[in-house]
């Protein structure tokens, strides 16, 4: 699934020369306006198991890229030929808004601002924080570890994590941060950055409200489930005990939000438009309050780890996908304790165990 290497040829080269204005003026002309708001979405090819992942030209001015695409060698040839077939250059974009810190929308950041020297990238502050701040990375470690994770398994995404840092050169990312409600001006239109915690603790979507049209990266996919991924946090909050978010907690608050938008179009960070986010929304409650009682039948009075629920949902899950089944697992089995239906508590040998009340 993480075949995250890039292969050592060379890229399609830098294009340039053409007045910035001139393009932009020409696409807006030609292209199809979603409600007059001047989309064009460009499907990258990522090495992931979730298949592309859309990047959003909004053909305005400032020229502004929602997402940017994994950075490999595949994802920075689509990301030029997709502005070339539009009569645009990559190195004319002024401004780049990343939805949230995962490398299939924020890859290609740090190549696409070394080409251009004006542009601006902006990401949600936490995620900033979380990508920067190497503490948490131990914490992290930590937390999986207390869900009954293997020490075998877990060297093993330690690599594969350290992997990624390296092939997105996340040394290099350098993104402004955003918070909720900073409002980003077009021309004739406004994009408001409205925060979506859940998949991510910082995670962003940018709202046209006069349109209710967002682009919501992966908080509402239209085939798939976004993960509720496990976050450490370095200060526990409330009476809760645990050192981690409680991601999918915050992901139906997320959904509750996203109802009340009454949103009429939504561009996801995977897969088609959603044309009737309400349906989506339900279908995605529907979804997690059948997987709650799955993970709830799971329990024993004796007590079993994340590990062990993730074992009983996702049988054959290995590697990274065995992380996403554990993440899936505690944010679950948060909600459960949340609701009454199960206690937990860390034992002798550092582990949690969740059991029937
Ligand atoms: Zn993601």
């Amino acid at each position: 699934m993480f075949e995250f290497m890039r292969a050592e040829s060379n890229p399609l080269p830098a294009q340039q020369g053409v007045p910035r204005g001139l393009a932009v003026g020409a696409i807006l002309g030609a292209m199809r306006l979603q409600d007059t708001l001047p989309v064009e979405t460009l499907p990258i090819p990522t090495p992931y198991g979730v298949g592309q992942v859309n990047a959003y030209i909004i053909a305005s001015e400032p020229l502004t890229l929602i997402d940017a695409g994994v950075n490999t060698l595949a994802g920075e040839n689509a990301l030029k030929l997709g502005f070339a077939a539009k009569g645009l250059f990559v190195d004319s974009l002024d401004r780049i808004l990343v939805t949230h810190g995962h490398p299939d929308h924020y890859g290609l950041v740090p190549l696409i601002c070394n080409g251009s020297g004006h542009v601006k990238a902006y990401m949600g502050e936490k995620e900033i924080e979380r990508i920067a701040n190497t503490g948490p990375v131990w914490e992290w470690s930590r937390r999986l570890q207390e869900a009954g994770f293997p020490e075998l398994l877990l060297k093993e995404i330690s690599k594969l994590e350290k992997r990624v840092n390296r092939v997105h050169k996340v040394s290099q990312l350098k993104c402004r941060p955003i918070s909720d409600g900073e409002v980003y001006e077009f021309r004739g239109f406004n994009l408001v950055a409205i925060s979506l915690p859940g998949h991510t603790d910082g995670h962003m979507g940018f709202l046209e409200p006069d349109r209710r049209i967002l682009f919501g990266g992966d908080t509402l996919l239209p085939h798939s489930y976004p993960n509720p991924l496990i976050e450490p946090i370095l200060e526990p909050e409330g009476d809760s005990p645990s050192r981690r978010r409680h991601s999918l907690k915050l992901y139906l608050e997320t959904l509750d939000l996203l109802q009340s938008l009454d949103l009429a179009t939504v561009y996801p960070g995977h897969g088609p438009v959603i044309e009737n986010p309400a349906e989506t929304i339900a279908y995605m409650r529907r979804h997690h309050s059948r997987r709650l009682d799955r993970v709830c039948n799971c329990l024993t009075a004796g007590g079993v780890t994340a590990f062990d629920v993730s074992a009983t949902l996702y049988p054959g899950a290995e590697s990274y996908c065995r992380f996403l089944a554990v993440s899936e697992a505690v944010a679950h089995l948060d909600v459960i304790v949340e609701q009454g239906r199960a206690g937990n508590e860390i034992r002798d040998d550092g582990v949690e165990y969740f059991f029937r009340l």
